[in-house]
């Protein structure tokens, strides 16, 4: 798997590329944004491509420290915490947000969606700079799951549980 750390890097280039965006779009609607510590009613048992999946996993082995599933809403919380927060898959760090996806009927047009726990006193106008493009994130991240593709030696599921990290361990 060593091989593949070039790969690995590539994707956490990329994700620290969505962090500082999400920085951004996080003081822009600071006033709007009520997600703090231990509020985990967006955290689900989640599939995600390979890319993420191996890139996540090689950290895990890096830190030495083994993450304990449980029978929460997402195996990795624990007592409400995340154990792998700071290298949690790309979809967990956008909850919250304004996030546009295509129409599936018409991929240009977008539609926005955000927990229903944010901006409850007012959704501000929609412009491109304060809502976050999944499409174009998604775009990428499936660019960089193809080329570590490539390279990997064996066959792979389209998309991995992510709890199943855990018999990699
Ligand atoms: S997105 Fe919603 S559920 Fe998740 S932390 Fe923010 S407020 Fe809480
Ligand atoms: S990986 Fe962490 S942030 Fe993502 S859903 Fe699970 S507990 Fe929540």
């Amino acid at each position: 798997m060593d091989n593949n750390q070039y790969y690995f890097d590539a994707y956490f280039d990329f994700i620290n590329f969505v962090d500082e965006r999400i920085a951004e779009l996080e003081k822009i609607h600071s006033k709007n944004l009520v997600c703090k510590k231990k509020c985990c009613f967006c955290c689900m048992n989640t599939t995600v491509l390979p890319i993420e999946f191996f890139s996540i996993l090689s950290k895990i082995k890096l830190s030495g420290k083994k993450p304990e599933l449980t029978n929460e809403s997402c195996a990795f919380l624990k007592n409400s915490l995340c154990q792998i927060y700071q290298i949690r898959p790309l979809i967990c760090r956008t909850h919250g947000l304004l996030l546009a996806y295509g129409k599936d009927d018409d991929p240009l047009a977008k539609d926005v969606t955000f927990c229903e726990l944010n901006f409850t006193k007012s959704i501000p106008k929609l412009t491109e700079k304060n809502v976050l493009d999944m499409d174009e994130l998604n775009i990428e991240l499936v660019r960089l799951n193809e080329k570590f593709l490539k390279s990997y030696d064996g066959e792979l599921p389209e998309r991995m549980e992510l709890s199943d990290i855990i018999k990699y361990l």
